[in-house]
């Protein structure tokens, strides 16, 4: 087939035409006016049946109209949105016009055609019909927009823990099975790091749950400012954290992970005398490692690090030291 005319593709040829027709036709009259009601241009048609092909620019478009057509909508200075249209006398011959007006940036221009005097009435209703649907279409418009912000904004809370405003679990599994299949697709290093905040029952047992909160979301804090933008931290549960790295090999991921440790002790949240720390996980992608396996090696090596006495960081090797964390009686995938 083909392509069409009004296929958006071709729509500078389309704009071509147009504009060739609206303006040369000798049928359209077409006056583009200043936010004053001033005349800026004005094509041959328009010169000519209203001003003996005199130059018109600067004039008043009033002087061309009736005394008592009113302008509501073209009102000098009335900055519309959408096309409008509105029927005129004209001075000279007291000729009918069909008027569109169309917004210009700070201009308007407006598209007029004759109209025999005896369809006036019709096309008074079509004028007031093309108006309502020019509503409608900006209505309609604004409920999109509308919509789309508030679909954006349903996806960004779905995406994110309700506390901290970090990734939440199901955010951050999704973002790192899409990482870990790129990482393993183009060779890319990743890494990972499993946080659990130290001993943090203590911290609402003693100082209530709300410390705990303000703990928790200094905590995210801290994450949000160490990491790249690149990185991506979440909140997996209660005090627990996870930290994807795309493009990060073992020593770097390594460094992070000792700064969040030791920040972590810096930290001091509702400025109590008690100290705030975590163990965390490291585990590095292997070659042909889903994000499940990777998850659970980094899992083990948190374990092993609350085991060896919590406020450190153990980077995991090969799945296969490890005996923990691995659902021996979970049924095989293949
Ligand atoms: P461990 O060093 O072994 O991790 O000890 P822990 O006390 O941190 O671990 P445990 O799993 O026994 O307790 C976790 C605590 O975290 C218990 C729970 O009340 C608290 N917690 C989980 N989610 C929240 C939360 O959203 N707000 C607050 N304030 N506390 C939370
Ligand atoms: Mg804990
Ligand atoms: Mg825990």
């Amino acid at each position: 087939m083909n392509p069409s005319a009004l296929d958006p593709t071709l729509q500078p040829e389309l704009a071509r035409a147009l504009h060739s027709y609206v303006m040369e036709s000798g049928r359209l009259v077409v006056v583009e006016v200043d936010s004053d009601g001033r005349i800026m241009g004005a094509n041959v048609t328009f010169r000519s049946r209203f001003a003996g092909f005199a130059d018109v620019r600067g004039e008043s478009l009033s002087r061309f109209l009736a005394s008592d057509d009113e302008m509501p909508d073209i009102e000098p200075g009335l900055a519309h949105r959408t096309a409008i249209a509105r029927i005129f006398n004209t001075v000279m011959g007291g000729e009918n016009y069909l008027f569109h007006a169309y917004p210009l940036n700070a201009h308007t221009l407006l598209i007029g055609e004759p109209a025999k005097t005896d369809d006036s009435d019709v096309i008074g209703r079509m004028g007031n019909l093309a108006l309502e649907m020019s509503r409608l279409v900006r209505d309609l418009r604004k409920a999109n927009h509308d919509l789309a912000v508030a679909n954006e904004l349903n996806q960004q809370l779905a995406r994110t823990d309700a506390l901290t405003h970090l990734a939440n679990r199901r955010y951050f599994m999704e973002r790192l099975q899409q990482g870990v299949v790129q990482a393993q697709s183009r060779r890319h290093a990743l890494s990972i790091l499993m946080m659990d905040l130290d001993h943090f029952k203590q911290i609402n047992d003693s100082f209530g749950h709300a410390a705990g909160d303000t703990a928790l979301t200094a905590f995210a804090e801290l994450l949000r400012a160490l990491v790249r933008m690149s990185d991506l931290p979440g909140r997996l549960g209660g005090e627990e954290f996870g930290l994807y790295m795309f493009d990060t090999h073992r020593h770097v991921a390594a460094a992070v992970a000792e700064r969040i440790r030791a920040s972590t002790w810096e930290l001091r949240p509702n400025g109590l005398d008690h100290r705030l720390s975590v163990s965390i996980g490291i585990a590095v992608l292997e070659p042909e490692e889903d994000a499940e396996a990777l998850i659970r090696r980094a899992d083990a090596a948190l374990y092993q690090a609350k085991n060896q006495g919590r406020n450190r960081v153990v980077i995991a090797g090969p799945e296969s030291e490890h005996a923990t964390g691995r659902e021996e009686n979970a049924p095989r995938k293949d």
